[in-house]
């Protein structure tokens, strides 16, 4: 069964009675090169653990289980169940977890799996509406995994892999370049996707790091720093930190030992830049 095909998803819908639910983000894809190519960027291979966020009808799930130890696919919705379990009924290694991946404890299922770190791989066709939650809860928690491979809308993307200085540099950027390597995989348009969304995606690879990319002393302060300065991007960041309610003083007194001109904008900042104002928040 070609699972990338248009008619086989009517195929489905008719089957199974199923309706892409508008709310959960469903617009499946029908490239099978852009399928490759993730789970190629992703290098799958015999010894892994694949996690994929929300599988649809099973497309990348289906590609992912043809060269990984193992997948476990977590899917919301439960009329995705019987589906799943007929497009995927040739493969052993697939497990469907009916959850909200944003309630879903990772780290205890890849405990359960005893999988090394470097063989377990987050993939996914992300839904638009909670890329942003789901990328900075998995980075947060400390997903213990080598690389989340994930498609998105391209807007999302070009923040995530913004340098300094640029417009599309913000607190996003910041959050993804201090626990990761974020790098462009393919440009993906809408057309190919059933139904045709509003907008064009990209799919990026965002290796994990071992440790964070910028030593601070106080994660917290960090980003306590990095959502103030982005709070109000027009300002400078001297006025969007005391807009944020940090003292006025300390705020002075903070830009004058990291030695970065208050006048500046926060989006001029390296990660360095941060890093530093944030350890002379930090020593008061
Ligand atoms: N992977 C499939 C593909 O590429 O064709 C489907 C991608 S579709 C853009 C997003 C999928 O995520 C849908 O199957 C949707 O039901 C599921 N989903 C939406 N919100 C979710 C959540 N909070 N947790 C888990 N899955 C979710």
């Amino acid at each position: 069964m070609n699972l990338c095909a248009p008619e086989t998803i009517k195929y489905i819908q008719k089957t199974f009675g199923f309706k892409n639910a508008k709310g959960l983000g469903q617009n499946f894809l029908t490239d099978p090169g852009v399928i490759e190519a993730m789970v190629d960027a992703a290098e799958i291979g015999p010894e892994d653990l694949v996690i994929e966020i929300g599988p649809g009808i099973g497309v990348l799930t289906d590609a992912a289980a043809k060269r990984a130890k193992k997948v476990i696919a977590i899917e919301i919705d439960k009329a995705l169940l019987p589906v799943l379990k007929y497009t995927l009924a040739h493969h052993n290694n697939v497990e469907i977890i009916n959850e909200d991946i944003l309630k879903v404890d990772l780290n205890k299922i890849i405990q359960e799996e005893a999988v090394e770190r470097q063989n377990v791989k987050i993939m996914g066709n992300l839904p638009y509406y909670i890329t942003t939650p789901i990328i900075t809860q998995l980075l947060e928690k400390g997903t213990r995994a080598a690389s989340i491979t994930i498609m998105m809308q391209k807007e999302v993307a070009e923040r995530i892999v913004s340098p300094p200085g640029k417009k599309s540099f913000g607190a996003l950027s910041v959050a993804v370049q201090y626990y990761s390597n974020p790098q462009k995989v393919v440009s993906v348009p809408k057309e190919v996707f059933f139904p045709i969304p509003k907008v064009d995606s990209e799919v990026l690879i965002l290796t994990l790091l071992e440790k964070p990319a910028v030593e601070v002393k106080d994660t917290e302060m960090f980003f306590r720093l990095v959502k103030a300065g982005f709070a109000q991007r027009r300002k400078t960041l001297s006025n969007s930190l005391k807009g944020a309610g940090l003292d006025k003083d300390a705020v002075e007194k903070a830009l004058e030992d990291s030695g970065i001109e208050g006048s500046r904008r926060a989006e001029t900042l390296s990660l360095e830049e941060f890093a530093a104002l944030s350890d002379a928040f930090s020593q008061g």
